[in-house]
């Protein structure tokens, strides 16, 4: 029987004591302190209520193990890997659910230079865990636990300086920020102020059961964002996800802009700066990062979805600048994961440096709409679904790492993937005109419909 899986895409995640209790918690840190073996780990955790309670249940199991644990307290997830990185320590733990609703919480697992641990690292821990193969230190060589104040301060000064401080300042802009009651809101709006910027603050007090909003910065969870951006004639809105590695963006007309847009944005200034550089992003993201990179001299290198996978292929092959569809941009100058913080400070340079606004800058881009589908499909179908299509797709322009993408001649393109979380095939397709991607997903619809009958 093969073993059951304890990290999903982004870390262990799962409700609070039915899926993850806190018995757990400690378990899986004693197999994570085996893992890296008296070593010296940073600890935080998002504003959700049970934090405290799974840092310390992560404390104790990782301090059994002879780790020594520094508690940073509250941190958005960026912040908490650079501090991995800056202090020197040997990796991090942070305890987040990223944009899922209040009533989970998860376990993220931060190697020393800041980056999310691999899969392979993964699979370790998980082997360890199930097969309760954690070494507990004898009672005199148990850890010590220790507190390090300040990581959101050393975070954003550190974000100060990769860009003009100077031409922001000049600017006065006026931003709206939304920090879903979470942690985005200990740094963002402090780091904003020191830009010179005037901040409107949404949602800003801290409340694990994020009465405001759902941490997911999707657009039916920003209309108070947008409203009150236009309402008060700010010049931005800014929307972090709950543990603020993700942002969103409104524009001075109370447009909401999906990550594509904006990692555009940043992907043409930087390669403006920076031409013929690599630019690493999943399969997933629009054919406007392709247009962008092609436009602007730069060469893009797929990866499958998933930010710890861009992040591991940034630090392969040394690129500085990663983004995903869903807000997170990765900056490698300053670290190489998805940080919300740093993607802010990059719009609004980017808004001072050009004198434009931010409807201005996505309204310079190519358009590209965008359908989705789905198709039912039984988990074990799924690969043999998969290789018959891609039997019959022979000859197109096509990229298999995570499912199918496949680009037209027209500049349109569809992604057919296997859903990891449920028995189902997801369908993305983007055109020039909405008709067209509509089309596509009728005919892909229909060829996996007719594929799924014959086997
Ligand atoms: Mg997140």
């Amino acid at each position: 029987m093969t073993q059951p899986k304890l990290f999903g895409t982004n870390g262990i995640r799962g409700t609070v004591n039915t899926e993850l209790t806190p018995t757990m918690a400690i378990n899986a840190a004693t197999a994570i302190g085996t893992f890296f073996g008296k070593k010296n780990l940073l600890v935080g955790y998002d504003a959700r209520t049970s934090g405290p309670m799974f840092a310390k249940a992560v404390t104790a199991g990782l301090t059994a193990t002879g780790c020594n644990v520094y508690n940073a307290g509250m941190a958005p997830t960026p912040a908490l890997q650079f501090a991995v990185k800056n202090h020197k320590f040997d990796g991090g733990v942070i305890i987040t659910a990223s944009h899922n609703p209040p009533q989970y919480n998860g376990i993220k697992v931060i190697w020393k230079d800041g980056i999310e641990i691999s899969h392979e690292q993964e699979t370790k821990i998980e082997n360890i865990y199930f097969q309760e193969k954690a070494k507990l230190a004898e009672w005199n060589q148990l850890g010590t636990t220790h507190e390090l104040t300040n990581i959101n301060t050393e975070y954003t000064e550190a974000i100060k300086t990769y860009v003009d401080i100077q031409a922001i300042q000049q600017k006065h802009f006026h931003v709206v920020v939304d920090a879903a009651n979470s942690v985005g809101g200990l740094t963002a709006p402090p780091l904003m102020r020191d830009l010179g910027c005037k901040i409107t603050s949404l949602n800003a007090n801290i409340d694990g059961t994020f009465p405001g909003r759902m941490p997911e910065p999707r657009p039916e969870n920003l209309n108070e964002l947008a409203q009150t951006v236009k309402a008060l004639k700010a010049d931005l809105g800014v929307a972090f996800d709950g543990d603020a590695d993700r942002s969103i963006f409104v524009d001075e007309t109370g447009q909401i802009h999906m990550g594509d847009k904006t990692f555009a944005v940043v992907l043409k200034q930087y390669l403006l700066e920076h031409p013929n550089s690599q630019i690493v992003t999943p399969v997933s993201s629009s054919t406007l990062i392709q247009d962008t990179a092609d436009t602007y001299k730069g060469t893009i290198v797929w990866t499958k979805v998933g930010s710890v996978t861009v992040s591991q292929k940034m630090k392969e092959i040394k690129a500085n600048l990663g983004g995903e569809e869903n807000g997170g941009i990765f900056y490698g100058p300053h670290q190489a994961v998805r940080d919300g913080a740093m993607t802010t400070a990059l719009i609004l340079e980017i808004m001072a440096k050009t004198g434009k606004s931010l409807s201005q800058l996505v309204a310079e881009q190519p358009q590209y709409f965008i359908e989705k589908g789905k198709i039912e499909c039984p988990e074990d179908k799924k690969q043999k679904i998969l290789d018959k299509l891609l039997e019959q797709l022979k000859g197109l322009n096509i990229n298999t790492l995570d499912g199918a993408k496949i680009w037209f001649p027209d500049k349109s393109a569809i992604l057919l993937r296997p859903s990891g979380t449920e028995p189902a095939f997801r369908l993305y397709a983007e055109a020039r005109t909405q008709k067209k991607a509509a089309e596509l997903i009728a005919e892909y619809t229909k060829k996996l419909h007719s594929i799924l009958q014959t086997i």
